[in-house]
């Protein structure tokens, strides 16, 4: 929102299914409606791989991607969006009034729709083992650039050997949804795996991302790909094409950083070329 709400018809807090569901209906009927999200818009479900019990999707729908919908469909009507928590509420005749880090509102109607978060089994590692996994390409050799972020997205939910070496049902999704604070840190963790590495020319580096419990991201370096799949339908070119680079600009980057560094190497070795 551009300047700060004071008041309103109706505050929804939490932005998950239920929380949309009932943005949706409110500012369909012509009420001035904000929905608060701390987290990542869509809730559970958006850390849902295959959801396929939703009315309507006979061939099952993924989460993310019925998220994305859901508040574009209430954003169509009129619903607001503030990406931050709701941190108090209380009551002021006839108004509630809620906390948030932008100072108070003031709503006529409240609808809270905190919803719940999954109960993790405790076991060690588990923390490192969760959220999304995400993927970044670098380019570059001293100066190198991150690209946009990619999603594989399999269709059983599980990313199989058939799904990744045997068939195409796997779904590269490009950009991610994810939200763009957690991009932008992933981007700055790629390009720091890559220099710690002394990488150079080019690299993919796959994260796991958890933003599930709001507040800060929590970010996994899964592996850096010192030789990404480099086939026109990969994700590493697709990630490049994402950022307005064709398969043919892209090669063309990689021999003239390559020749470059080449150069580089010679001239401090002294070493002769025939
Ligand atoms: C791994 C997994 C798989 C699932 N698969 C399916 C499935 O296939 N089919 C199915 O029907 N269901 C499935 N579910 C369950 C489904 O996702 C939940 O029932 C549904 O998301 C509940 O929606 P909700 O809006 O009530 O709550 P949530 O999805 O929990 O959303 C609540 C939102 O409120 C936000 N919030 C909380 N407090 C505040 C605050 N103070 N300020 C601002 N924001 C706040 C949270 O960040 C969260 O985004 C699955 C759940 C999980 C975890």
């Amino acid at each position: 929102m551009d300047e700060p709400v004071e008041e309103i018809d109706v505050a929804i807090v939490g932005g998950g299914p239920t929380g949309l569901a009932a943005g949706l209906y409110a500012a369909r009927a012509s009420r001035r409606t904000v929905l608060w999200e701390r987290g990542v818009l869509g809730g559970q479900i958006a850390i849902t791989a295959l959801v396929d019990n939703y009315p309507g999707f006979a061939d099952g729908v993924q989460g993310p991607d019925l998220a994305i919908d859901m508040h574009r469909q209430a954003e169509k009507f009129g619903m607001e969006t503030v990406y931050g928590g709701v941190e108090g509420l209380r009551r002021d005749p006839p108004h509630y009034v809620l906390t948030t880090a932008d100072g108070e509102v003031r709503a006529k109607t409240v609808i809270v729709t905190s919803g719940a978060d999954p109960v993790k089994l405790g076991v060690p590692g588990e923390e490192a083992l969760t959220g999304r996994e995400v993927e970044c390409a670098v380019l570059g050799n001293a100066e190198p650039q991150a690209s946009p972020l990619g999603e594989i997205r399999a269709p059983d939910g599980f990313y199989s050997y058939a799904a990744k070496y045997e068939n195409d049902s796997a779904e590269l999704v490009v950009p991610a949804a994810i939200s763009e604070a957690a991009a932008e840190r992933v981007q700055r963790c790629a390009i720091d795996a890559f220099r710690a590495l002394d990488c150079a020319g080019l690299a993919r580096v796959d994260f796991f991302v958890d933003e599930e419990a709001g507040g800060e991201p929590a970010i996994h370096v899964l592996e850096l790909n010192t030789l990404p799949g480099f086939t026109p339908i990969s994700m590493y070119p697709r990630l490049w094409q994402e950022a307005g680079l064709s398969y043919p600009e892209l090669i063309t980057r990689l021999l003239e950083r390559a020749l470059g560094r080449s150069r580089g190497t010679r001239a401090r070795t002294g070493a002769a070329h025939a």
